[in-house]
């Protein structure tokens, strides 16, 4: 008989380098693997279990949707949908939501949505969107087009035209690239895969006021950040941003597939019946799901976000072998003096799941960790860093 790492070895498609661990179960911050093991999840299954495994209040949402009906189509009404995206305009100030399965199918939509507004204040015509090098959007092949990482180019051309890259924090690179033929500039407040980087103030100030001269749309993929991660809902809140499109997904779910692209006004009328779609989209046992965990992103809850991150911080720059830390919010990426990926191995044996981002230790952990979590890990990381 094979044990269900060799099934997944034999059967499953081969995209994947996984850590040699077999997780069965979970409680919050705490997972278990097939033997019983217990490990601190420092990573939420990339900042998507919003409150850790098996969270109660999310669990028996889901379960009470699915116990009424778990999908109908886009064909019909069904509450869990209208009430997530009246939560997520009221949260941030957005005018409609369009829902669909992932980050890449959020942004999809974005891209689509501004391509339609340019074509339609621009007699048909059609405008290029601006990306940042280093950035990450997905892996459709519209995404990955957008995405500024030749590592992810090799092999799948020809790509979606009409992109064109920048390099972050570079207003003067940005200033040349835009014009009047630019429909949209596209950014990661923090670029999460890309090493866990926040933009600069200063750069984000040059993007809107480029916007403002020459009328493109500001798209921020806040698929990683998004959800009380960085301690805002959004992050564009920190840096006093009002994006035109806001794509969401990972933690919005609390586990399960679900993404968002939220419109502003100027947009809210673009797409028409018809114009776009998905099948799953909205499903309501997922969205019944998103309710219970956007309902409790409150200002509580993101204090406590912050409060976390600091402390976290604070921690990590006192560490041996700790370079530098990165990012905002509960989203840590950790400089070291090793190899990150090692580290992350040497920790998973220890007790503890970390993830990297590029050369960095990535920290994603469920916003509920407790401190009493969280020092057990750090200490864990200490261990693996002086070691
Ligand atoms: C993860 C991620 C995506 C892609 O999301 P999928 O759900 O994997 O399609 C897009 N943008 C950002 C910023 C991400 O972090």
């Amino acid at each position: 008989m094979l044990s269900f790492k060799e099934k997944d070895k034999q059967y499953v498609a081969n995209t994947y380098g996984r850590f040699d661990v077999e997780l069965v179960k979970g409680n919050g911050a705490y997972l278990y693997d097939i033997n019983g093991k217990e490990y601190i999840d420092l990573g939420s299954g990339i900042a998507v279990n919003t409150f850790g495994a098996a969270d109660e209040e999310w669990k028996n949402a889901v379960i009470a949707q699915l116990g009424l009906i778990q999908h109908t189509s886009n064909l019909y009404y069904t509450e869990p949908c209208a009430k997530l995206a009246e939560l997520l305009c009221k949260k941030s100030g957005m005018k409609k939501v369009f829902f669909g399965n992932s980050g890449a199918e959020a942004n999809e939509c974005a891209i689509k949505l501004a391509r339609k507004y340019y074509s339609d204040n621009h007699e048909g015509n059609t405008g290029k969107i601006i990306t940042l090098v280093n950035s990450f959007h997905g892996r459709t092949v519209t995404t990955l087009s957008a995405t500024g990482q030749d590592v992810f180019h090799k092999d799948f051309g020809p790509f979606t035209d009409g992109f064109e890259f920048v390099p972050a924090n570079d207003c003067e690179a940005l200033l040349s690239a835009v014009g009047d033929d630019t429909a949209a500039v596209m950014i990661e407040l923090v670029q999460g895969e890309g090493g866990v980087n926040a933009l600069e103030q200063a750069f984000v100030d040059c993007i809107k006021s480029a916007a403002e001269k020459h009328g493109f749309l500001i798209i921020a993929d806040e698929v990683q950040t998004g959800n009380g991660r960085t301690g805002k809902y959004f992050a564009s809140e920190h840096f006093g941003l009002k994006p035109d499109i806001i794509t969401t997904a990972k933690g919005l779910g609390g586990g399960l597939p679900i993404g968002a692209c939220l419109m502003g006004e100027k947009v809210e009328f673009t797409l028409g019946a018809g114009d776009h779609g998905s099948t799953f989209g909205g499903n309501p046992a997922v969205c019944a799901g998103a309710v219970s965990i956007v309902e409790r992103i409150d200002e509580k809850l993101l204090k406590e976000v912050t409060e976390k991150a600091e402390y976290t911080k604070t921690k990590l720059l006192k560490m041996d072998g700790v370079k530098s830390v990165s990012g905002l919010g509960l989203m840590i990426g950790i400089e070291t003096a090793k190899p990150a990926k090692e580290l992350a191995v040497a920790c998973l044996e220890k007790g503890v799941l970390i993830l990297t981002a590029k050369t960095k230790l990535r920290m994603l952990p469920p916003l509920n960790i407790t401190y009493e979590q969280l020092d057990k890990a750090l200490e864990i990381l200490q261990e693996v860093l002086t070691k």
